[in-house]
């Protein structure tokens, strides 16, 4: 493949428009990518689609190498399918739902569950028939409140999404596992630095056990935590607390009784003020799910991670409790002064951390403003409350798998796998015959990858102050050749044999012939990011050319004849 930029569509951009906060976003409509057409949707230019085009081709030999099959399914749902699973509801406002001529309701898919599950139903009968993967390459829609961050949080995007179908669980886990590994397979052939996290299952549901791909990046939008030592990964939602290690006791602690503290609210300058550790000043918040009244209480050192209650509550989300409930349940307490003890007796939950637990003693609220009360004993106070794993974790504390100080770091979300079980089978009757002539349902799982995500990911870590450095895995082109003066017979001639003969070697070429200033060419080269560049100059004459490498701008200046040589071990190293 030979692309002139003479003749290409192809423009960059001295700017970016100002609203463009991620590189990515920046450099790929700088880079003549990508352009808007609205928010959230974007035409992929000539150079950026043959980006997509490479990540799907390494998507798509992974997925055929694990036995999936492919399928291309509609865009378009009749919304009747999603009825069937009660999602039309729990969905929610990302699901953009529409209307056909004769009245018809209808939604454009964010996902693909329910229309699979009843692809599958109408045709597989048997056990015989099973297991089964199928998979698609295609659009979807997501009605995003906040569209950002370019290719990143796009409403319209280029997803890979496939489908399992088992006898059973043990089958369900034999075809997620293979899923997993040709995950694994793909983002190490795209040259992303990802782990797999534990995750939790959100909109798509299902029991069985979740793992998410992260792309570490600092835009990303997860907080994970991860372990060098081991394998350990986590969303922050998701990872698990350890025991922390009881710090030094003191007797203000346990001598039960009120102490008068006023104006001190918060726990730590409680702590400071009655000369304890803060991790004996109990933090109990009020919290609302689903309705109902709820306390969390974790040690004065503790965060509360409101993702874990309401995962462990099996609740969206919890809220804080609103400050006219908080009157009606303690009117003498106020802010800092709220404490445990009472609390059950008028209807209120109560969620304990498991290191409130491991205290002697503590110090809590009162329920009075102005008091604190000491020695408290939370095995007698909390014997009847649920114990929960609700802290906070963070980089530093240990690895619950060996011990190793854990670390942190952003990560976007390049794929996802689910075990799904019956959630969608069930209701939708999807089932097979067993060998004994029984009808049982069929165990799903479902596994998404984000395709023109993964093209954003790649510049996020792959980038530098001038522009691109595409890994040539997924480079728009291997070389770029750059003819310095195209007014000079020798380098032009020169410029296309070069692009000629390293196009008839299988190598993929741009050839910059613009009649431009060699400054604009090299600006737009490094913009652009292709691995290799030739650049084509007064030495044309002797038969000289200087290669480049966009990664670490390492330059020699070689003999034309040697170029396909140089090139073939430069790919070979995966420049
Ligand atoms: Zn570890």
């Amino acid at each position: 493949m030979i692309l002139r930029l003479s003749t290409a569509f192809f423009q960059t951009l001295r700017e970016a428009p100002a609203d463009a906060e991620a590189t990515s976003h920046r450099l790929m409509l700088r880079a003549g990518l990508i352009r808007q057409v609205a928010g959230g949707l974007y035409t992929y230019l000539p150079l950026g689609w043959r980006i997509i085009q490479k990540i799907e081709a390494i998507v798509r030999e992974e997925m055929d190498r694990s036995g999936a099959q492919e399928i291309l399914a509609p865009i378009l749902q009749p919304a009747q399918l999603w009825e069937e699973t009660g999602r039309i509801r729990a969905y929610g406002p990302e699901l953009m739902r529409l209307e056909d001529r004769h009245g018809r309701a209808f939604v454009l898919g964010p996902t693909h569950e329910e229309l699979f599950t009843d692809l599958v139903r109408g045709v597989i009968r048997s056990y015989r028939q099973l297991p089964i993967t199928l998979y698609q390459i295609q659009d979807k829609f997501r009605d995003e409140r906040r569209p950002r961050f370019g290719l990143l949080r796009g409403r319209e995007f280029i997803m890979k999404d496939a489908y399992s179908f088992d006898c059973d669980e043990e089958g369900m886990a034999a075809s997620y596992e293979a899923m997993y590994q040709a995950y694994v397979r793909i983002f190490a052939r795209l040259g992303l630095d990802t782990r797999a996290v534990e995750a939790q299952q959100g909109a798509i549901g299902g029991t069985g056990g979740s793992h998410e791909f992260m792309a570490i990046a600092p835009i990303g939008e997860d907080e994970i935590v991860y372990c060098d030592a081991c394998d350990y990964a986590a969303n922050v939602e998701k990872a698990q607390g350890v025991p922390s290690p009881l710090p030094a006791a003191s007797s203000r602690a346990e001598t039960v009784g009120q102490v008068s503290l006023p104006g001190v609210i918060e726990t730590g300058a409680q702590a400071e003020a009655l000369g304890v550790d803060r991790a004996y000043v109990l933090k109990t918040l009020l919290y609302e799910a689903d309705g109902q009244p709820i306390a969390a209480i974790l040690r004065g050192d503790h965060t509360l991670n409101e993702a874990k209650l309401a995962a462990a509550l099996g609740v969206a989300e919890v809220t804080p409790l609103s400050e006219e409930r908080v009157r009606k349940l303690l009117p003498k307490a106020t802010h800092g002064y709220i404490g445990p003890l009472g609390l059950s007796e008028q209807g209120v939950g109560l969620f304990v951390e498991p290191d409130v637990m491991a205290l002697p003693y503590a110090i809590c609220g009162s329920n009075e403003e102005g008091f604190l009360r000491c020695g408290l004993r939370p095995h007698q106070a909390f014997a009847d409350a649920r114990i929960l794993d609700l802290k906070e974790v963070y980089a530093g504390d240990p690895c619950p798998s060996c011990g190793a100080p854990l670390a942190a770091a952003h990560g976007i979300e390049v794929g996802q796998v689910f075990k799904l079980g019956t959630k969608y089978s069930a209701p939708m009757g999807a089932v097979y015959l067993d060998e004994a002539g029984q009808q049982r349902p069929l165990y799903m799982g479902c596994y998404g990858i984000g395709v023109s995500r993964i093209a954003a990911a790649v510049v996020e870590q792959s980038h530098d102050e001038d522009g691109i450095v595409w890994p040539m895995a997924v480079a728009p082109a291997h070389v770029h050749v750059v003819i310095v003066d195209m007014q000079n017979e020798e380098q032009r001639v020169m410029g296309e044999h070069l692009a000629e003969t390293l196009s008839a070697s299988g190598y993929e070429v741009i050839i910059d012939d613009r009649q431009e200033h060699a400054g604009v060419k090299f600006k737009d080269a490094d913009l652009l990011g292709i691995p290799l560049r030739m650049t084509v100059g007064r030495k044309a004459g002797e038969g000289i050319v200087e290669l480049s490498r966009r990664r670490d701008r390492k330059t020699v200046e070689l003999k034309v004849e040697e170029i396909v040589g140089i090139v073939a071990r430069l790919f070979g190293e995966n420049s």
